[in-house]
């Protein structure tokens, strides 16, 4: 049994208003809002990271990659896992990466865009669409009860 959060990067842990630019001069991430997401996590309990985000197409050793990992290092986070999607179909390299890892149970998906999440009920009712982290909605009428209480959790601590 294990708990899994989805993680994107840009509209997650920053925002159109984020001045940070990350070592290639990308828009960066903002520490208050790692800060927010390791203390939703810490709520929850043991949690695996898995990077969904289009940073996951970054090489290991890019400057931009090592900012990212470092920047999760901070607030005591490491990334588990990263999904693999095909023509930006975000929500299908979710489910492969579900399909081959069984032992998720629970999980949360965090992003700010809805790319083909719909086409998948149990992924669409853990979808947390954000405008920064802060700023979180359910996707789902129906939320599963795991995004509800993720949701508490980011409220609470940011
Ligand atoms: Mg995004």
């Amino acid at each position: 049994m294990s708990f899994a959060v989805f993680l994107d990067v840009d509209g997650v842990l920053n925002s159109r208003t984020t001045c940070e630019r990350t070592p290639d001069y990308h828009v960066g991430i903002d520490d208050l809002r790692v800060a927010v997401l390791a203390g939703a996590i810490k709520k929850y309990g043991p949690t695996e990271i898995v990077l969904s985000s289009d940073w996951k197409e970054l090489r290991p050793e890019a400057d931009d990659y090592v900012y990212l990992i470092s920047k999760l290092a901070k607030y005591g986070l490491e990334l588990a896992g990263k999904t693999t999607d095909h023509y930006n179909n975000r929500g299908e390299g979710i489910q492969y990466y579900l399909e081959s890892h069984p032992e998720i149970d629970e999980y949360v998906v965090l992003d700010d865009n809805e790319f083909d999440f719909r086409d998948y009920p149990n992924i669409w009712e853990r979808l947390l669409l954000t405008n920064g982290i802060e700023r979180v909605k359910f996707a789902s009428k129906t939320p599963a009860i795991e995004a509800i209480l993720f949701m508490d959790y980011i409220k609470e601590v940011s």
